[in-house]
């Protein structure tokens, strides 16, 4: 129990036997990575998971959100640690269009992997953000973007400031 992150894969496992559902044991990762991030908290679905899991294992019952966050920091597709990178904001986009394959071949295969923050009134005078990098995502994202596996792939076009204002 010395190592947290062989502490938190452990914890992973023990979950995700415990749940028995690949695809809930994935969507508890990738609520925690977004939604539970967001608001400081477990969504009321997760709780109920949770909580039976550590009804289970009472050992767990003392973590506190913060922890159970960490031990789901991985990627929900290639289940790999999380590194927190610096994307710069690209003041001069406000949005990206790509078609619809291409958004959701990304989401599916490189949901952590994101080049660039568009531009936003929240983020002041920021010029960087912080994200969640996975590895294996930015590697399947370049592939995606290089038109690879998909020849719709490709990013088409970034809409400069105020064209759709
Ligand atoms: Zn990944």
């Amino acid at each position: 129990m010395n190592d947290p992150a062989a502490n938190w894969q452990s914890i992973r496992e023990l979950f995700r036997v415990f749940l028995g559902n690949d695809v809930a044991f994935r969507k508890f990762i990738q609520t925690c990575n977004t939604k539970s991030r967001e608001s400081g908290r477990l969504t009321y679905a997760q709780e109920e998971r949770w909580n039976s899991f550590t009804n289970a294992n009472p050992e767990f019952k003392s973590l506190t959100f913060e922890e159970v966050v960490a031990a789901f920091h991985v990627c929900h597709i290639h289940l790999k640690p999380l590194r927190s990178v610096e994307v710069p904001i690209r003041k001069d986009v406000v949005s990206v269009s790509r078609t619809r394959e291409s958004e959701a071949q990304i989401s599916q295969a490189a949901f952590y992997a994101i080049p660039f923050v568009v531009d936003s009134p929240a983020w002041g005078e920021a010029t960087h953000l912080s994200v969640d990098h996975c590895e294996d995502c930015v590697r399947r994202r370049k592939q995606i973007e290089t038109g690879h596996d998909h020849p719709t792939a490709a990013t088409t076009g970034v809409n400069p400031r105020g064209r759709q204002e």
